[in-house]
């Protein structure tokens, strides 16, 4: 029988619920501008969806979130202000499109010149981005066409757009490279928010200069591991809330150990982390609908391991876009700055991380590693060291990059339901923000709004 000792009472003016990024920058502005605040995270560490991991020899591995891009100012500040060097990504040599029929294409640039359905995909993403420019990434309600745009699937609208497999193919992969979904699943609107919150389509795909142009040193947990350092024991690991109630004094956060007393909470945690928690009273009907229509992305991160990255010899790159069966859609060198040894990671999402996850340990290896082969050659199969993270194991993130909404649920639920604070609680993780929606940045700015509210509540 469990045993239930009494929670340990504390109080505090104001708690964060929820240690990565979103909750630790919110605990982090608290704390600057003097406030007594206390942070509850369930895991035994800070970083969420952010998972650097410190292998024996040294070699660090980013499972989760890694890559930081010159526009994503506030991660940017965060890593000056805790002085956690970044390095360039290395995107040198010829890339690799694996076709679906096997093919294996080499190529420089965004995609092989001429190759079949590129000039219908640019036609597409163009369009995508022209729309995504009429969009209000603060009051999303307000874009002109939002309840048409809301009402399709991304893939609705992609078919009622082009009639060429190939460009489809192209569409799909890059929805499940941004989304880790299908496009029949995700809104359309969603797909032109998140654009607009990115600034542009380019933005989200390319490398220098975009999202993906720059990597930690110290792994992209390091600027989350100083900000807990900086807070000591106003950070409370191993802490999951179960309850959170609101009444005339404030609100009373109750988890594992503690029952926290506080003016204002900070509720830092993906859609599905807030379902699980029990409001009183509970949560307006809006909120409600608004957490059920935004599931969560499905992705499995995997790394090789090699001596050294002895594809750059060969003049690649080890970028791949692979629309083959293979479990793998996109790869990237994640080796070292110092190429002290060879990384290839991959990603596995959508549908193909369904069947993925449906093979035995050894069948997922040999899978993946087919997948290295035939975008570096032979001596991908044997690796040193071959690690994978499923995301929707994770008993907290339940998925990722992050949760992304079905059709109709923004206008169903958006404009009361997405972020507008419930009386003394206010939301804040990636999925509310602005900018960099679904980004480590995003996460952060979602996190600064929400102690901005707090301040203005608390301070005036
Ligand atoms: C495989 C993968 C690759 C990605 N790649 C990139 C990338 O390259 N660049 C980029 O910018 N972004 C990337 N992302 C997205 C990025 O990691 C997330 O947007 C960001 O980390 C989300 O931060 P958050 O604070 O909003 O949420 P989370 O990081 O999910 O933080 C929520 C925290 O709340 C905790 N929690 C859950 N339930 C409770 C509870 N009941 N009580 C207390 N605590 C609880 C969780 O343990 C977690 O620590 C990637 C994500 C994944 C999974």
């Amino acid at each position: 029988m469990e045993r239930r000792s009494a929670p340990h009472l504390l109080a505090s003016e104001v708690v964060v619920v929820g240690g990565g990024y979103a909750g630790l920058s919110a605990a982090l502005r608290l704390h600057d501008h003097a406030v007594d605040v206390t942070l509850v995270e369930a895991a035994d560490r800070v970083g969420g969806r952010v998972l650097s991991e410190t292998r024996p020899d040294g070699t660090i591995l980013d499972h989760g979130g890694q890559w930081v891009g010159p526009t994503q100012t506030r991660l940017l500040a965060l890593a000056a202000r805790f002085a956690c060097p970044t390095f360039p990504t290395w995107e040198k040599g010829s890339h690799i499109e694996v076709r679906h029929d096997g093919a294996r294409v080499p190529y420089t640039g965004a995609a092989p010149a001429g190759a079949p359905g590129v000039a219908a995909y640019a036609r597409v993403t163009g369009l995508l981005d022209a729309h995504a420019r009429t969009v209000d990434t603060a009051r999303p309600w307000r874009t002109p066409r939002f309840a048409e745009w809301d009402a399709l699937s991304a893939g609705d609208w992609f078919h009622a757009e082009i009639d060429d497999a190939d460009a489809l193919r192209r569409l799909a992969l890059a929805v499940q490279g941004l989304w880790c979904t299908e496009p029949d699943e995700i809104s359309l609107f969603h797909v032109l928010f998140y654009i607009a919150a990115a600034g542009g389509f380019e933005q989200l795909m390319e490398t220098r200069g975009c999202a993906q142009d720059s990597r930690f040193t110290g792994g992209a947990a390091a600027p989350a591991r100083a900000i807990a350092d900086l807070l000591g024991d106003r950070v409370r690991l191993g802490e999951p809330a179960r309850a959170i109630t609101c009444d005339a004094d404030g609100v009373r956060v109750r988890t594992r150990s503690l029952e926290i007393r506080a003016r204002r909470a900070v509720v830092a945690l993906p859609p599905h982390a807030v379902r699980d928690v029990e409001f009183g009273p509970p949560l307006p009907r809006a909120r409600g609908g608004w957490l059920e229509g935004n599931p969560m992305g499905r992705v499995a991160k995997v790394h090789a391991v090699y001596a050294t990255p002895f594809w750059r010899e060969a003049g690649l790159s080890g970028v791949a876009t692979l629309y083959d069966e293979g479990p793998v859609g996109v790869v990237f060198d994640n080796s070292p700055e110092d190429a002290s040894c060879g990384i290839l990671v991959g990603f596995v999402y959508g549908r193909r991380l369904d069947a993925f996850t449906a093979l035995d340990a050894s069948a997922r290896r040999s899978a993946v590693l087919a997948s290295f082969t035939r975008v570096v050659g032979p001596r991908a199969g044997s690796p040193r060291l071959y690690t994978e993270q499923d995301w929707t194991r994770d008993p907290y993130a339940r998925g990722g990059y992050e949760a992304y909404a079905r059709p109709g649920a923004w206008s169903r639920h958006g404009e009361a339901g997405w972020r507008t604070p419930t009386g003394p609680l206010h939301w804040a993780g990636t999925e509310t923000a602005s900018e960099w929606n679904g980004y480590i940045d995003g996460a952060v700015s979602s996190g600064l709004r929400a102690a901005d509210e707090v301040l203005r509540a608390v301070r005036g």
